[in-house]
């Protein structure tokens, strides 16, 4: 067995100011072909499983580029047609081949191109032709659309939001592009629009129940398997929205049929997906009525992993309008801050612009009294099994232990560690705010007294109003009702 993998990613925000480009990919994720590191990674899954059977089943696998940026705004053109051209051209290389696995977010807005994991699939199978089986793996927060259906053998999403099982998924991927290319099955894929967008969190219910019931119809009855492709409701292209895709072993009409019906039942649970937001004095209110804490609270709408700056001020400053102590809140990408705090020095006391520099979406910046707690270069977090690297980091505190972790590689709040690895006592806080929308979960649940959702101001925010929708496919839930 030839194995092609590569991996080309990221998630566009339409709405977010920051451009994506090069120096993104490289500060996030980018290798060479040949040169992906000895450990997995949450989006070179299809890679790193493609090793592991390579050493059991002694197949010859070729690695191509792995690049993947940290979602900001749409993609510099040349950026990714030049990353594109390089996976086609370690693919003509790596030619003859019997698979290509393909790690993608599945969310990708290059300018000039609304569908860029469907622009490359479609180029790969140009240059492998129709008998070599093509499978990708996506972010549920993906646009899953009909050229990317049309183009590939296998798709497969994460299934948990948190997304935990990227590496299992990868696994499944590689097994059943194995299995076609062994000719053992014949995979067909259905899908189904639910006409909706919607926020899915899989560690509640009805989420909970409704993914374990996915998996349960996987591996049988000539179904391969089953994803809900959630869509990234913060990329503005046609295609944006919900969708039910199945994986059938040769019968199209079997798969379109448990798409169908399965769809159905997604359209039915609109509204009910994810816990009711709060606004940020409700859940000010809500944290300080709990008995000791401490209390997490997402400051959803600055979350980094949907693009967004990472820098606005909103909770904190009402936080301290209310004289609120011991906060833990972070992560701040403020370079700039960040570069004063490592100038003065461990110990410091100074005044510092904190936030609110990218954009009106991240409000006014806030000139705060500080003391530099810590310093660290090169500091990461945990994430599931893998580790995420932020850069420089420095926690500072301002007035009555409320302390701030300020990065300078952009990134979400994953890991408790983020703050615990600065030596920030988080047991002893009132509140962590944690910006971050729902990867933070499986970590910071752990020291929680509560965990609430905060529907801040921002580029990912859920007061969908505040964004101006161009290029979405109408009429879609919420925006215009109940769209069938
Ligand atoms: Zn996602």
């Amino acid at each position: 067995m030839r194995v092609f993998t590569a991996t080309l990613g990221t998630e566009t925000n339409t709405f977010s100011p920051l451009p994506t480009g090069m120096q993104t990919f490289r500060e996030t994720f980018l290798h060479e072909a040949g040169q992906h590191p000895d450990r997995p990674s949450l989006f070179t899954a299809p890679l790193w499983a493609a090793r592991q059977r390579a050493k059991e089943r002694n197949w010859q696998v070729s690695e191509g580029l792995c690049a993947f940026a940290q979602p900001a705004g749409p993609t510099v053109r040349k950026v990714y047609e030049q990353l594109r051209d390089t996976i086609l051209a370690d693919l003509k290389r790596a030619l003859p081949v019997d698979m290509v696995v393909l790690g993608m977010h599945g969310a990708m807005v290059a300018e000039g191109y609304d569908d860029c994991e469907g622009d490359l699939l479609a180029r790969v199978r140009e240059i492998v032709g129709p008998g070599v089986v093509v499978g990708a793996e996506l972010d549920p927060h993906c646009h899953l659309t009909p050229l990317m259906t049309r183009s590939a053998d296998v798709l497969v999403c994460f299934k948990e939001y948190p997304h935990t099982d990227a590496l299992e998924r990868g696994q499944e991927l590689v097994d059943l592009c194995a299995d076609a290319a062994m000719k053992k099955t014949r995979p067909v894929m259905a899908t189904f629009d639910c006409r909706q967008f919607d926020i899915y969190m899989t560690p509640f219910q009805p989420m909970r129940d409704f993914v374990d019931r996915l998996k349960a119809l996987e591996g049988k009855d000539g179904i391969l398997s089953v994803s809900l492709a959630h869509g990234f409701p913060w990329g503005d292209v046609p295609e944006m929205g919900t969708k039910l895709l199945v994986v059938a072993d040769g019968d199209r009409a079997k798969a379109q049929a448990l798409a169908d019906r399965l769809g159905a039942e997604v359209k039915a649970m609109r509204g009910q997906a994810a816990p009711k937001k709060l606004t940020i004095a409700e859940g000010l209110e809500r944290a300080m009525a709990v008995k000791g804490g401490p209390v997490v609270i997402a400051d959803n709408g600055d979350n980094a992993g949907g693009g967004a700056p990472s820098d606005s001020n909103f909770m904190l400053a009402e936080i301290l309008r209310r004289g609120i102590a011991d906060v833990a809140i972070g992560p701040y990408w403020d370079p700039i801050a960040l570069r004063f705090c490592q100038e003065a020095g461990e110990g410091a006391r100074l005044r510092l612009r904190v936030g609110g520099k990218c954009g009106p979406m991240s409000g006014d910046p806030l000139d705060l009294p500080v003391e530099v707690l810590k310093l660290k270069s090169g500091h990461d977090q945990e994430f599931g099994a893998v580790r995420a690297p932020v850069g420089d980091a420095a926690l500072i505190r301002t007035a009555r232990g409320v302390d701030l972790v300020l990065i300078s590689v952009r990134g979400q709040a994953l890991g408790s560690d983020l703050f615990s690895g600065l030596g920030c006592d988080l047991k002893a806080k009132k509140l962590i705010v944690v910006k971050s929308s729902q990867h933070f979960y499986a970590s910071f649940s752990k020291l929680a007294k509560a965990v609430l959702y905060c529907d801040t101001p921002g580029a990912i925010s859920t007061q969908w109003g505040s964004f101006d929708f161009r290029k979405v496919k109408r009429p879609i839930w919420p925006l215009d009702g109940n769209a069938e």
